[in-house]
């Protein structure tokens, strides 16, 4: 593909991701809430005016609303422009660095964890649709992809992917909760282990793993640093770390596992 029209495909995608986004955004506060997410209509929480479909548009409308509602002035939260621009950066991303055309499969597990991460980090818990919808994807997607290649090797990828990720985070879960006699992880957590194991296969379990408890306990660290508000939620949902790891692993797995295994075998030939 020539490259203009690459960037065209690249712009369109970060504007079909905003969009999605902007949708996310309703989904996150409604669904926890037992809400609708189609009625009634978006409307501003303080003083309930309608937004009009001008006053909707991602990003744009928040900028020139100043991030406030148009008829009350109340603040609206900086959460829904930074998920209509996390939508849109991560669907671009996909379409630039993952393959084009071919990138574009992940948008709606994308999707899933903007969802997931933002309600677990709310509420603590992570919604059903979005983890078990996560697996039935990455199942569906790999047998796809091994029909398409007339090989099982993908849809072996995901089913062992699935078993290993859920059944390390169940194991994790079972002798946690022996150990600190409360639960450590979360069944939530648990199933969405397995949905990155049936979308990307074992590997990326060990990888989100590793990435994923790293992140937490930098994460801990520093809301511990920060103290006040933040330390009393000393309980970081876990959600969120295994999203970012596996974005992390999807975008740049590869060259950081080939740089670990490198700098591994330096490391045993300087000791050998
Ligand atoms: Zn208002």
């Amino acid at each position: 593909m020539n490259s203009s029209l690459n960037n065209i495909f690249i712009f369109w995608s970060f504007c079909f991701g905003a969009v999605i986004a902007s949708f996310l955004n309703v989904v996150i506060w409604r669904v926890p809430r037992c809400e609708s997410i189609v009625r009634p209509p978006s409307h501003c929480p303080k003083c309930s005016a309608p937004i009009r479909w001008y006053q909707n548009i991602p990003i744009l409308s928040y900028l020139a609303l100043r991030g406030r509602c148009a008829s009350c002035k109340t603040r609206i939260s900086p959460r829904y422009i930074f998920v209509e621009v996390l939508g849109g950066a991560l669907f671009a991303a996909a379409w630039a660095y993952l393959g084009g055309p071919w990138g574009t499969v992940l948008w709606p597990w994308f999707a899933l964890m903007i969802v997931g991460s933002m309600i677990d980090f709310d509420h603590h818990l992570l919604p059903d649709f979005v983890t078990v919808g996560g697996i039935v994807y990455g199942l569906l997607l790999n047998a796809v992809f091994s029909l398409l290649a007339r090989s099982p090797a993908p849809l072996f990828l995901g089913v062992s992917g699935l078993a290993m990720g859920f059944g390390v985070m169940y194991l994790a879960r079972i002798l946690g909760g022996k150990l600190f006699g409360q639960e450590a992880m979360g069944m939530g957590d648990v199933i969405l282990m397995g949905a990155v194991g049936a979308i990307s296969g074992p590997v990326a379990v060990l990888f989100v793993l590793i990435v994923g408890c790293l992140a937490g306990i930098c994460g801990g660290v520093v809301a511990m640093a920060l103290g006040g508000k933040l330390k009393r939620r000393f309980e970081i949902p876990f959600g969120p770390y295994i999203c970012l790891a596996h974005l992390v692993f999807l975008f740049a797995g590869e060259p950081i596992i080939v740089w670990y295994l490198g700098a591994l075998s330096r490391l045993t030939g300087a000791l050998g």
